[in-house]
């Protein structure tokens, strides 16, 4: 429609909503308001909006796990020319998938289940959680994300969960962090607040390792295939090997990113020319109001940073409670860390959205770093009770070079909720979870309000809640996306 090339990446035996295409639909519209737009400042009955040349989008790419989203459907990769679209990028800037390789066998962690349970509730959610930051750390974060965090680390390194900071190993993961692990940006005026830190006790940050609701997790799991021996030997992704996966983006920080540039965006709208559905208003990066579309960018990556200092720090948390655990220092070695929700900037014109899914790079030899020979690893979480996978990319150009972020939803949170108790109890009561709430501690006996409460925030997240997995790796594989390289299989799960 509108004449924007468009690719849904999807098998027959997949099923897409139609409330997903319909949001698509109407997604594509906003060719429509932008070409009315561009007539009207030609004509000249509304003020300059574009400049030179009128926004464009030039291409979408729909990932196999296609689903309806909050705005714009989860799963749509947009080459946009001209303007970013902040609704595209929604309020979980940076929400990405962080990977972890241990030298723990899965065998090992059996005998300690119940001990590991406790320490990771107790760590994540019982006042253990223990990341102090200064100022000048924040600040550092925000401005360059991980190499500011790694240049600052001195300030607090014999604190908390800084004394599990390996300043050498830290150096050495951060070529295998997706844009080395920070957009340098000086947008941090809008976290001033953030970055003094009012409300933080004793030194520790308020917000940054926290998991965060909904479908954010920390899970432990084990390499169960390795369908790609050689590139997933060389990503220290051994057969039973134990694994950490960490879904979590700027919690506070995005949201405030993405409300208020929605509504900038809105008020930006030309006087009388009509509006684009859903709140997909765009911010020009050329033309009279480039500096908007500019200022935008600026504060998506300071909070961008500020979740791939997120992540690293809920991985060092899991580390710990492993450790703790099995009795002995476990080690993790970082296999990949990528976001699924931003934009980058391709070139001065080209601003590539993606929103819920995540960037699939191919080799390069001519390149140095760590992936130049097997594609870089793209990260497909699957549900609590199905397995994840690990893929590398092809860096597929003529689709955006994107894949999937997961197995997508089947059922909406509020349809999950409301699945029977007893077909909930059947799915969720083999799965280990830990949430912050413990069903079985005595002080929660006769408070029914508070179990009915965990029960539904659990249901909404459930397996039945998700798409089978496999239908959506096999896509990416026959689509010439990205190439298996291991299954993983979950054995605890962390939801916030
Ligand atoms: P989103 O970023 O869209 O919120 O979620 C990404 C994907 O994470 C979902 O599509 C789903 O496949 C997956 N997912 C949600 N909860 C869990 C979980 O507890 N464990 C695992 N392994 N995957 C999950
Ligand atoms: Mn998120
Ligand atoms: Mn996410």
């Amino acid at each position: 429609p509108q004449g924007v090339p468009c690719t849904l990446l999807a098998r027959e035996d997949v099923a897409v909503e139609a409330e997903a295409i319909e949001q698509l639909l109407q997604l594509l519209a906003l060719q429509d308001t932008l070409d009315d737009l561009w007539r009207r400042e030609r004509a000249g009955s509304s003020a300059p909006f574009f400049g030179d040349a009128p926004g464009r989008i030039a291409q979408v790419v729909l990932t196999p796990d296609f689903h309806r989203g909050a705005s714009i459907p989860v799963g749509t990769v947009i080459d946009a020319r001209g303007f970013v679209i902040p609704a595209a990028v929604g309020s979980d800037v940076c929400c990405g998938m962080r990977l972890l390789a241990t030298d723990l066998r899965a065998e090992e962690l059996v005998p300690v289940r119940a001990r590991l349970e406790q320490r990771l509730r107790a760590i994540f959610f019982e006042g253990q959680r223990d990341i102090p930051l200064s100022p000048r750390q924040r600040e550092a974060i925000l401005r360059e994300g991980l190499p500011g965090l790694h240049a600052t680390r001195t300030d607090n390194s014999a604190l908390g969960i800084w004394r599990r900071y390996d300043a050498r190993a830290q150096e050495t993961d951060l070529s295998r962090v997706h844009a080395g692990g920070g957009f340098p940006t000086d947008g941090v005026g809008p976290f001033a607040d953030y970055i003094r830190a009012s409300g933080a006790r004793d030194g520790r940050d308020p917000q940054i390792g926290s998991v965060g609701g909904g479908n954010h997790f920390v899970e432990v799991q084990a390499v169960e295939a390795t369908p790609l021996g050689a590139t997933a030997h060389d990503w220290g992704l051994a057969r039973e090997r134990v694994v950490i996966m960490c879904h979590s983006g700027s919690v506070g920080l995005g949201h405030t990113v993405g409300a208020s540039f929605r509504e900038a965006a809105r008020r930006l709208h030309p006087a009388g020319a009509p509006h684009p559905a859903h709140g997909f208003h765009v911010l020009p990066v050329r033309g009279p109001h480039a500096a908007e579309g500019h200022r935008y960018l600026a504060a998506m990556r300071a909070a961008a940073n500020f979740a791939f200092a997120n992540r690293l720090f809920l991985g060092l948390m899991a580390l710990r409670a492993l450790s703790d655990a099995v009795g002995r220092e476990v080690h993790g070695q970082l296999v990949g860390d990528a976001p699924h929700n931003l934009v980058w900037a391709l070139d001065e014109e080209r601003f590539l959205h993606r929103k819920g899914a995540c960037p699939a790079p191919g080799s390069s030899p001519e390149n140095q770093g760590p992936f130049r020979y097997t594609g870089h690893p793209v990260i497909v979480p699957g549900s609590m009770g199905d397995a994840s996978h690990v893929l590398a990319g092809l860096g597929n150009d003529a689709l955006l070079a994107s894949a999937s972020h997961g197995a997508g939803r089947s059922l909406s949170r509020g349809a999950a909720s409301h699945v029977d108790e007893a077909a909930a109890a059947r799915a969720l009561s083999p799965l280990r979870v830990v949430t912050p709430i413990d069903p079985n501690s005595p002080r929660l006996r006769g408070r029914p309000d508070i179990l009915a409460a965990y029960r539904a925030r659990l249901k909404e997240e459930a397996p039945y809640a998700c798409k089978p997995v496999t239908p959506a790796i096999q896509t990416l594989e026959e689509a010439g996306v990205a190439a298996p390289v291991a299954r993983l299989r979950p054995l605890v799960t962390v939801k916030g």
